[in-house]
């Protein structure tokens, strides 16, 4: 698997990595050799990875609150800062996984439980996107002839709906709706800053996907009670949670070359709740 995704010597970038599927994201692409870059808005709770380190690779940590432009700017500058300290590629990849469930039901919703749903999950994704894409950027990871891959962490609630996630429903909505236009304009970037370095023909691209995670088994859905978790289940043809390493794994697929013709899809991790 190692040698097969070739992800070694790469740098992610990763958002929200202090807890769930931001933890597992950062242990997967690290024990295949990335150089990984952990951001999230309390940063006393990021745990580094004790894989044993065989690639020699890096590993440091920035506090982010993507809410925040100005956070994802100097995230980004950060992480390019510290890409260049260990003498590794700037990071190529990004996986924005920082988000947050605000419930209820549609007459008890506040705005302020609208707005922090909002902010967060699509206003945070767009920023960390918009720093990660900063023209300069995206011309240095092309000009090595090196793909780049941003992955948004969506969810299948934009699909199906839930009970008392209007406002979640709609920001992971609008996760889909962003990271189709993006891979559009990306892959248009791609082709001009190729053709620009006189290397029309390559196949390097800016690529963007999505993930739609299920229920999986993280902090976020541990508030979820037992009764109703028990008929979440019953509901999942595969009978069970997802763990955080199936949505890990799935990003490590769609990070890698080996996914270099895969841009602007949403890929579900649900067993199979969403069909
Ligand atoms: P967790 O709550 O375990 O992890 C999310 C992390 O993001 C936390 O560390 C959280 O910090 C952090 N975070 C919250 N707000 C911000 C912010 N403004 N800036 C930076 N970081 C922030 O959730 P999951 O791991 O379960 O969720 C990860 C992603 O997956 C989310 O986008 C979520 O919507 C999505 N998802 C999860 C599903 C699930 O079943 N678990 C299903 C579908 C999608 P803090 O704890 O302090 O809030």
């Amino acid at each position: 698997m190692q040698n097969w995704l070739q992800l070694a010597n790469k740098t992610v970038i990763i958002t929200g990595s202090a807890s769930g599927i931001g933890s597992a994201l950062v242990d997967a692409f690290y024990s295949q050799g990335c150089s990984v870059f952990m951001s999230d808005i309390k940063t006393e709770n990021i745990k580094y990875p004790n894989t044993s380190n065989i690639y020699k690779n890096k590993i440091a940590h920035v506090k982010c609150d993507v809410r925040c432009k100005d956070d994802t700017i100097a995230m980004i500058q950060n992480a390019d800062n510290f890409a260049k300290e260990h003498d590794i590629p700037i990071a190529s990849i990004i996986v924005n996984a920082a988000g947050i469930t605000r419930d209820g039901f549609i007459h008890d919703l506040t705005e302020e439980n609208y707005d922090d749903v909002l902010d967060t999950n699509l206003k945070g994704t767009f920023h960390s996107i918009q720093a990660f894409c900063r023209p300069d950027r995206l011309e240095k990871i092309l000009s090595t002839n090196t793909g780049s891959s941003i992955i948004n962490i969506g969810s299948v609630i934009s699909e199906r709906g839930n009970i008392g996630q209007t406002n979640y429903a709609a920001s992971k909505g609008g996760v889909v709706g962003m990271t189709r236009a993006l891979a559009k304009e990306m892959a248009y970037q791609s082709i001009q800053i190729n053709k620009s370095r006189g290397e029309p023909n390559s196949h390097a691209a800016i690529r963007a996907n999505a993930i739609l995670p299920g229920f999986i088994d993280t902090p976020m859905t541990q508030t979820v009670p037992s009764n109703i978790k028990q008929r979440i289940i019953s509901g999942i043809p595969l009978r069970r949670f997802g763990e955080p390493t199936d949505v890990a794994n799935m990003a490590l697929f769609l990070a890698s070359d080996r996914s270099s013709y895969v841009t602007g899809e949403c890929w579900e991790c649900s067993g199979a709740i969403a069909i």
